[in-house]
Order: C-alpha cells, then sequence, then structure tokens
C-alpha cells in the first residue's frame, strides 16, 4: 500500500547542543542522522527520529547559535505533535514537569487527549495520546525514557493559515491526503500512513504573518512512494500554476519543493534510499555524515561546526 502523509519537519533552532539535549535526552528521540545543511555546510542539520529513522518519524533541525526568536503566523506551522500510548500521558506530565518544561493543561483535540509544550527555542511541540500507538513505527528506547512511554513518530503539525480552502486542495488532490473531521476552527486531514498521517488546518483571516527564527518550521515534507510518484505530484502542481523546484539529492531521500498557496513551504520527498545508506542502523548519528560533494571539505566544516559531543 502506497503510504502517504508527512515524511519529516524541518525547524529552525538556537544552540546545537541545547537542542540535542532537548529532543534527544528529555524527549527521548533517537538522533538519526548528523549532517550539515547541503545549502550552508557551515551549519548543521540534525535529524531526530525513532530507531530506524523511517519517513513519518522525523524531526529535523537547523541549529544556528545566534538565532533570533521567530514568531508563529500565518502561512506557517504553528504546531508539531508526535504520539504517544494514550496511557503514557500522564507519565509525559510528569516528566516535563520534572524537567522543568512548562506545558499548558491536558486538552482533547478530535477527541485525543493532547499535552502542549514548547522547546527550548519556544517551538510550539505536543504529545497526542492515541490508543494504538504501535502502528509500523519502531519506538526508540533511551536511557531517561522506557520503550512503553518512547514517542511513537510523528503525529502531524498543525498549519496557521488566511483560508483552509486552497491548502486544503493541494493536500486532497495532490498529496493523498483525505478530509477526516472539522472541529471549531480546525479541519483535519489524514493520509494513509499510521505515523505522520495527520496535517490540521486552522484558518485565521487577518492574523499576522510568521517571522522565521529560533523555533519556527521551515518546511514540511510529504513522502512520495518513489521518483515516478513524486514526479506526477510535480506535474500535478504545476498545472496548477504553482513553482515546483527541479527534484534534489538530499542524500537520505530526493526532494522537490514549492510554496503551497497559503505560504507554508512544502516538501514532496521520495521514501528512498533513507538513513541507512551511508551508516549501519545501529550507528546512526554517530557520526558526522557529509555527502561526497563536501567531503573534501570535511577539515573546514569541521573547524566551524559547534561541537556537540
Ligand atoms: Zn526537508
Amino acid at each position: 500500500m502506497i503510504q502517504t502523509g508527512l515524511h519529516h519537519v524541518t525547524a529552525f533552532s538556537g544552540l546545537a547542543l541545547r537542542n540535542l539535549d532537548f529532543h534527544t535526552r528529555v524527549l527521548g528521540l533517537r538522533l538519526v542522522k548528523k549532517t550539515v545543511n547541503f545549502d550552508d555546510p557551515g551549519t548543521y542539520h540534525l535529524y531526530y527520529g525513532d530507531a530506524a529513522g523511517r519517513p513519518g518519524t522525523i524531526l529535523t533541525f537547523f541549529p544556528i547559535e545566534r538565532a533570533a526568536p521567530g514568531r508563529v503566523g500565518v502561512g506557517e506551522t504553528q504546531e508539531t505533535a508526535f504520539r504517544i500510548p494514550r496511557a503514557s500521558i500522564g507519565w509525559w506530565t510528569h516528566r516535563l514537569i520534572e524537567q522543568g518544561v512548562a506545558h499548558e493543561p491536558l486538552v482533547q483535540v478530535f477527541g485525543a487527549p493532547v499535552l502542549r509544550f514548547r522547546d527550548p527555542d519556544g517551538m510550539m511541540l505536543a504529545l497526542v495520546g492515541v490508543a494504538d500507538p504501535e502502528g509500523e513505527g519502531e519506538a526508540w528506547a533511551s536511557g531517561e525514557v522506557p520503550v512503553e512511554h518512547a514517542i511513537r513518530g510523528l503525529h502531524g503539525v498543525t498549519l496557521l493559515l488566511d483560508k483552509a480552502e486552497p491548502t486544503a486542495a493541494i493536500l486532497t488532490e495532490v498529496l493523498g491526503l483525505h478530509e477526516a473531521g472539522r472541529e471549531g476552527n480546525l479541519i483535519r486531514f489524514a493520509g494513509s500512513a499510521a505515523v505522520g498521517g495527520f496535517v490540521t488546518l486552522r484558518a485565521v483571516g487577518g492574523f499576522l504573518p510568521g517571522r522565521p527564527g529560533a523555533g519556527s518550521v521551515h518546511h514540511i515534507a510529504f513522502r512520495a512512494a518513489d521518483d515516478a510518484a513524486q514526479a506526477a505530484m510535480g506535474a500535478a502542481l504545476a498545472a496548477r500554476g504553482l513553482h515546483v523546484t527541479e527534484q534534489r539529492d538530499r542524500q537520505y531521500f530526493r526532494s522537490i519543493y514549492f510554496r503551497e498557496p497559503g505560504g507554508v513551504l512544502f516538501e514532496i520527498a521520495t521514501d528512498a534510499p533513507g538513513f541507512a545508506v551511508d551508516e549501519p542502523i545501529e550507528a546512526l548519528g554517530s557520526a558526522l555524515k557529509l555527502p561526497a560533494g563536501l567531503e573534501p571539505h570535511r577539515a573546514e566544516i569541521e573547524a566551524v561546526l559547534p561541537k556537540v559531543a
């Protein structure tokens, strides 16, 4: 079955070491790849995910040491949510308190408990309790988060938009999602994948536009089964008059990018080849990996990157 939904979410952060500590130690995600921003090799690109780094479990960051904070506004991702077992909501509430992470009161959204909090750069995150948390994810057992409570990949994102309809059409007619429900000013769309399956649109006509900075989501990426499926999506977008980039080789997937009508930067990424293409699964994230074109510059790149371990 073709899996549709999110492939990954990419955000800006401040200090790399603080970002790494929060997402791996506090949240218990696995660092599945330590590389650089291919468009700006003096900056890290850190990938977090489940044990195997599967599509739909990946949250990535471009850490910029002296980044000014961003401000969420229309044309941006407002919230990035992870899936956890529903029975683990209490455990996570304790964990956030114990770690000094402020959280909002528990709310129910589309019938599921949602625990909202921010990472150290102010990025809006949430844990969503799901009844069947196993799905296709392979939870990562980290030092401080036992496997039974571990995050089971992305739940989804909430986009803040002026109006929902033009973005909804792209989700349903090109990216393989379908409308799954409405609640207040939220419209939820679902893909076929258990992980990373939901995109929720929040229409707030007239609100201020976002300002990118630390804690802001840069783009969200959707899944394409292969190059042919990606090319077909790209053609469908071009037929709608949207500008789509050429395919770029991101080493772990191949990508095209476009700005959807609501202003959010969307990417379509292939499932293949995945994060085990340049290091074994058991060693994911342990060494700084560079694509072949940057390997000759390894010494200068390592000299400018901040130490994270
Ligand atoms: Zn991306």
